[in-house]
């Protein structure tokens, strides 16, 4: 027993040596590969002797923990916030105040560090683990939002070298852009509503009450400022290195100087160089270097004396708004898109701006005619941050949401709790359909070679196509009279067309545009409902009973196949040959295998569990993660927990172990 605890807490800290040399210093030595398989020797060991198992293992990072409500707690050291400047101006007042409290003679210097543009934490670390994370909150109490945190990876749950017994650690949550996008491209392949910026999604994140879905978002926490009594530093710029060696995330871009010219460098190079950040700040938070002059100074009601947060300008210039246009997109979501005058900002000119939804018309009370500003942020798309009251010249009534589709006229319709307007008309609105076959023809779907979203359009206009269907009915005369269709394209598009009903169940199904079904859900389904006709018969029940499908995508599966016209379009594709089934090695499944449910548990001496895995699946089998009424065989390795196979027994499900596997699996 001693040995396994041994083998245990040497595992948990190899993990914890790796994870930061990953996430941190940006410098793993060992692969992926060996880091996994480390990670899965702890797993089953701590599965098998739960009495080691520490809160704070690198197993934990998954997430999995749900929290129902947030707790608030009181800040042991409360949270102030930063006095805020956009001028070079008042720092030269503020430095004029310090001398003030400090004395004409004393050596000031000043650290400067780039204000990460995120949610603030508060992290509590004892003996060095970490105990607790709480939201900044109102500065004097904040959500513990600790299993979550729990979950990013570049907070170390265990620390290194010389810490404090006691200490708190602030810093920042941020979802660097490429994160941002990817999720983002997600939702619009989903045709969900987009998230409007990095900040709020972070912040978002901290509140979901699933963290596994947490530990599935590419967060980071950068930290910037110790709190405690005893502290082993004198400076802030101490602290920083400090706390880099402990293990925490502190971006080297922090800079100690002696005078207030110096700062004023630091924030010139920063607001160009700012714009090839991987992640977004707004601006520079100037510190007085000593903790000792730091102390001195102290606090006001709501902010420490010794800060200053400098502010970059988001680029914003005023313009008149001359309407509103409605866009309708793929999935029949309404986006008002107001229409400007021609306006400058940070060298290109904007014509449009998003307005979101209904909700950020009202908001903003807009009207025709308004003098309004435009600010061009990190988002892609500029958008309208206020109205200037003051030039309103005539009083326009205030801008009426549209009430039916711009295209096909159909009632608009807005669900409870939903931002977005719809146009519900999705077998023959226009842009809709359009939209349906731009996206099956994509590249992450059908990917048609010799054939654009553009020339989709235009075949649509040209009446030519209809849906998705006549794109396998093409005809090379159809084609030919159009502009700019040489006969080389047009023979090129008809190939592509032709070569796409090779393409593998999963892309057609991804391709029909289901709504929640991505990629990924769309794979998952073709694994489990092999063939089209048996997803269109699948009921609530069985699709949720499916890993990783949850409500909502059975209901929208359900619904897309209550439809007849979606019904006919599936038919009708498969006549022309489309791939509506899975294929793939069907040859070698195992008749004892083949629709079979397995959980694999435990470990094994002939194979390990992700070969055994790959096995069954190429068998014909499906793997499930936890043993309920539809599994058929569990297979139990060394260690199989107590509670599968007490599951097992109950749903009548088939224990085999390693021996009776491999009979199994060499019958015929
Ligand atoms: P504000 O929210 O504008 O009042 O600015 C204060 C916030 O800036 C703090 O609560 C922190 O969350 C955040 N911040 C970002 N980077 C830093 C940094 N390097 N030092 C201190 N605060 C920072
Ligand atoms: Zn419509």
């Amino acid at each position: 027993m001693e040995k396994i605890k041994q083998r245990i807490l040497l595992l948990q800290q190899t993990l914890h040596t790796h994870n930061h040399r990953y996430y941190v210093l940006d410098n793993p030595i060992i692969s992926d590969f060996e880091f996994d398989h480390l990670l899965k020797e702890l797993e089953v060991l701590e599965e098998k002797h739960p009495q080691f198992l520490d809160k704070n293992s690198p197993t934990q990072r998954v997430g999995g923990g749900i929290t129902k409500s947030f707790k608030t707690e009181a800040h042991r050291y409360p949270m102030y916030s930063l006095s805020n400047t956009y001028s070079k101006e008042e720092l030269l007042q503020w430095e004029d105040r310090l001398k003030k409290v400090l004395g004409e003679e004393v050596a000031l210097e000043y650290t400067c560090e780039l204000k990460f543009d995120g949610v603030s934490i508060s992290l509590t670390y004892e003996h060095g683990i970490l105990v607790k994370a709480i939201t900044r909150g109102d500065g004097g109490q904040g959500d513990n939002v600790t299993t979550n945190v729990k979950t990013i990876k570049t907070i170390p749950l265990k620390l290194q070298a010389d810490f404090p017994d006691f200490f708190e650690i602030r810093g920042e949550i941020i979802l660097p852009w490429e994160g941002f996008r990817k999720m983002n491209e997600k939702r619009f392949q989903l045709g969900e509503e987009l998230y409007k910026n990095p900040r709020n999604t972070a912040s978002g994140s901290l509140k979901l009450q699933d963290s596994s879905l947490v530990a599935a978002r590419p967060l980071k926490c950068f930290l910037y400022s110790l709190v405690g009594e005893k502290l082993p530093v004198f400076s802030q710029i101490d602290a920083l290195e400090k706390a880099r060696e402990w293990g925490f995330k502190v971006p080297n871009s922090a800079k100690c100087v002696s005078s207030i010219d110096a700062v004023f460098e630091f924030i010139t190079f920063w607001d160009e160089k700012r714009k090839t950040l991987p992640y977004e700040i707004d601006g520079i938070v100037i510190k007085v270097n000593s903790l000792l002059l730091q102390e001195e100074l102290g606090f006001t009601a709501k902010a420490p004396r010794w800060a200053m947060a400098y502010k970059y300008k988001a680029e914003q210039a005023f313009t008149v708004l001359k309407g509103v246009q409605y866009q309708v997109g793929r999935t029949g979501a309404i986006t008002p898109v107001a229409r400007l005058e021609p306006v400058v900002i940070s060298g290109s000119v904007v014509k449009r701006a998003s307005l979101h939804n209904a909700d950020q018309i009202e908001k903003l009370d807009l009207r025709i005619g308004d003098t309004v500003y435009v600010e061009k942020g990190g988002e892609i798309i500029p958008k309208i941050t206020g109205v200037n009251i003051a030039k309103r010249t005539k009083v326009n009534s205030p801008i009426k949401f549209l009430k039916e589709c711009p295209e096909c006229h159909s009632k608009l319709i807005r669900e409870d709790g939903e931002a977005q307007h719809y146009c519900k008309n999705d077998q023959y609105c226009p842009p809709q359909q359009i939209g349906k076959i731009q996206h099956f023809i994509g590249r992450k779907a059908m990917d048609v070679e010799g054939l654009g979203s553009e020339t989709v359009g235009l075949l649509f206009n040209e009446g030519i196509i209809q849906n998705i269907l006549d794109l396998y009915k093409l005809k090379k005369e159809q084609i030919l009279p159009m502009e700019r269709m040489a006969e080389k394209s047009v023979s090129n598009l008809l190939e592509g067309v032709l070569k796409s009903k090779a393409k593998p169940y999963h892309k057609v199904l991804f391709g029909l545009g289901i709504r929640f079904v991505g990629e990924t859900v769309a794979k998952r389904l073709s694994e489990e409902f092999i063939s089209i006709e048996r997803l269109s018969l699948a009921t609530f029940e069985e699709l949720t009973n499916t890993d990783e499908i949850g409500d909502r995508i059975a209901q929208s599966v359900i619904d897309f196949f209550s439809i007849s016209e979606n019904q006919i379009l599936v038919k009708s594709l498969k006549d022309f040959g489309l791939q509506m089934e899975t294929v793939e090695s069907s040859k070698n499944f195992h008749i004892a295998f083949t629709g079979k449910r397995f959980v694999v548990s435990g470990v094994f001496t002939n194979f390990s569990r992700e070969e055994l895995k790959t096995e069954i699946q190429l068998l014909g089998g499906k793997i499930v993660s936890s043993v309920s009424s539809k599994t058929n065989y569990l297979i139990a390795g060394e260690g199989t927990g107590p509670s599968k196979n007490a599951k097992a027994l109950k749903f009548d499900t088939t224990i085999l172990d390693e021996k009776s596997y491999i009979a199994l699996k060499e019958s015929s």
